[in-house]
């Protein structure tokens, strides 16, 4: 009978109190097979990424799957993207350290401590409050002074912040906001997932000499960008 007791007790123990060297073995995975093998070749973009915990940005319930290789619900009907899709678009957007980056979609938190991790600051905003909120409250405890959050619809921007050596956006509109192009500075890159419902594309957009070029990176799929009143952009 004790025996009986026993055994699932120590069941339940090894679930929930996930020893940190797990997870960050587990990470290390993530860096090597989801990232290096799949050809993200940035520096600073694969030391980030072994940085930050990414577990510490999921529910607590999904903790031991923080660095399996898909997206995971973060509450709201939200997700937070699949690893690799985070590498992709970082590097992409080509930073530097002396980069000021804005973000719309703030989600968890977790895509702007990466940014942070490479760049001087950060500037990023989430429609749904309680993310929001939430995602202020993790980045203050880990430290990130440079990572400023705004509880308001992204797609206007943050013009008193502009403009932005980079923007990165990870809620998908029909066509790349107008506010977010002008807020673009020369030489600037936007990494934005473009289109429908179920089919998107991931563009990069620079601003050359004042022209904009855009290229198709990558077909994705992103939950949608969304105005106050829950219209889809
Ligand atoms: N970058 C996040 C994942 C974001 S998921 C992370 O690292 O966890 C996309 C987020 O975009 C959701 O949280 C959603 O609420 C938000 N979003 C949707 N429409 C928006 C808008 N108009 N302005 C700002 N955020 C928006």
């Amino acid at each position: 009978m004790v025996r009986l007791l026993f055994i699932p007790k120590l069941l339940i123990i090894t679930i929930t109190a996930l020893p940190a060297q797990n997870l960050s073995a587990a990470r290390e995975r993530m860096i090597q097979q989801q990232l290096i093998n799949r050809g993200i070749r940035s520096r600073a973009v694969l030391d980030a990424m072994r940085k930050v915990e990414r577990h510490r940005f999921v529910p607590a319930g999904l903790q031991h799957e923080a660095y399996n290789d898909y997206p995971l619900p973060i509450g709201e009907g939200q997700t937070i993207s699949q690893p690799y899709i985070v590498a992709f678009m970082t590097e992409a957007l080509n930073l530097k350290p002396t980069d000021k980056v804005l973000e719309i979609g703030t989600g968890s938190g977790y895509q702007a401590a990466v940014l942070a991790e490479i760049c001087r600051e950060v500037y990023t905003i989430e429609i749904a409050e309680s993310l929001g909120l939430r995602a202020q409250q993790i980045l203050k405890e880990l430290g990130y002074t440079r990572v400023h959050v705004r509880i308001a619809d992204g797609y206007y921007g943050w013009p008193e912040a502009a403009p932005f050596d980079a923007i990165i956006v990870t809620c998908s509109p029909a066509n790349v906001p107008k506010p977010l192009e002008e807020q673009l500075a020369e030489g600037g890159r936007m990494i934005i997932p473009v289109g429908e419902d179920h089919v998107q594309e991931l563009v990069l957009i620079t601003r050359q000499n004042g022209k904009l070029k855009r290229q198709h990176r990558l077909p994705v799929r992103f939950v949608p960008m969304r105005s106050p009143g829950g219209r889809r952009y």
